[in-house]
């Protein structure tokens, strides 16, 4: 059969995200020194290491069946590509809850603008020109874009736009700038995306046992198995405060009647808000034991 190449980012922040959990869901690389193409060692599946912006048009073409990209970046592509050929699509297979940051709309400090209305005729500088231009569209408003592949967090000082439209995570960047952000254009996330072309019958079910594996290991991350002792009255109320379990283990406490065990599978995140009410109901010796892998 053929081989999966599946494409990830070779160097940046979605690189060491993306190759772990590929590695987590089982797949093995020979690594080779260049860092272009690493060979699939246990299954017919291997690895390119890219620019991130390439990731989409490798999917659009067929030369990658999957591939992992922020979806501001899948987005942009994707409309891009779309100008000339309206055809083309791009199936997201899921988010993958890394590389979380949000596109936003962003002025000087001292700009009294507060809406995307208050650019109309401006400029506004991004490496976003697709999404932005949709983001002014759904808005009605008509201003020009200036397109920067990089450092466009400077433009306002530099006097080359009026606003920026950038990626921000944590604001850090924009506040070393002197911006502040006014509005948010659209929230982004790593995910999983594969050709739009159907592969073979061998092919597919390669991709179907890939993508289980994934949502396997994305599913653990959350899942943590919960051991507490419980007294036998309040076990109900103790039960009902496990996040996300269904029908918990019960086992009897030697020569404890009045107490038992309890076993369960949280598949929502437990906090220490959830212990603290735990023991408030009574439970003692409770332990969160992480999940390494789930198959439902
Ligand atoms: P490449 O060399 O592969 O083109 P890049 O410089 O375009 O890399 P990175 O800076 O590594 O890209 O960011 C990759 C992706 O990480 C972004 O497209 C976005 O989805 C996500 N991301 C998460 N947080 C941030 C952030 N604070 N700033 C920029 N991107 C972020
Ligand atoms: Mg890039």
């Amino acid at each position: 059969m053929n081989r999966i190449q599946i494409a990830i980012q070779k160097s940046g922040r979605l690189a060491d995200k993306s190759l772990n959990l590929l590695e987590r869901s089982g797949l093995h690389f020979a690594r080779s020194k260049d860092k272009l193409f690493w060979y699939g060692r246990n299954l017919p599946v291997d690895l390119l290491l890219v620019r991130d912006d390439d990731i989409p048009r490798l999917l659009v073409e067929g030369v990658c069946q999957l591939g992992i990209v922020g979806e501001n970046v899948a987005e942009e592509k994707l409309l891009e590509a779309r100008q000339g050929r309206p055809e083309v699509r791009l199936d997201s297979l899921g988010k993958l809850d890394f590389g979380h940051c949000q596109l936003k709309l962003a002025v000087p400090e001292a700009s009294n603008a507060k809406s995307i209305a208050d650019l109309a005729g401006k400029r506004l500088a991004t490496s976003y020109p697709q999404l932005t231009r949709r983001f002014l569209d759904e808005n009605g408003v008509d201003a020009d874009i200036v397109m920067l592949n990089g450092a466009v967090e400077i433009a306002p000082s530099l006097g080359t736009a009026d606003a920026i439209v950038d990626l921000v995570s944590t604001g850090t960047t924009l506040r070393a700038n002197h911006l502040k952000a006014i509005e948010p254009v659209m929230a982004s996330q790593a995910a999983l995306y594969r050709c739009p072309q159907r592969l073979d019958a061998e092919g597919e079910q390669l991709l179907d046992k890939l993508l289980t594996r994934i949502q396997g290991v994305q599913q653990a991350a959350e899942t943590k198995y919960v051991m507490l002792h419980a007294p036998r009255s309040r076990l109900a109320e103790i039960t009902a405060i496990l996040p996300g379990a269904e029908s918990p283990t019960i086992l009897p406490l030697e020569g404890q009647d009045d107490k038992v065990a309890v076993h369960a599978v949280c598949t929502e995140q437990v906090f220490w808000e959830h212990l603290e009410e735990l023991k408030d109901a009574g439970a003692s010796a409770v332990l969160v034991l992480p999940v390494e892998k789930m198959l439902a």
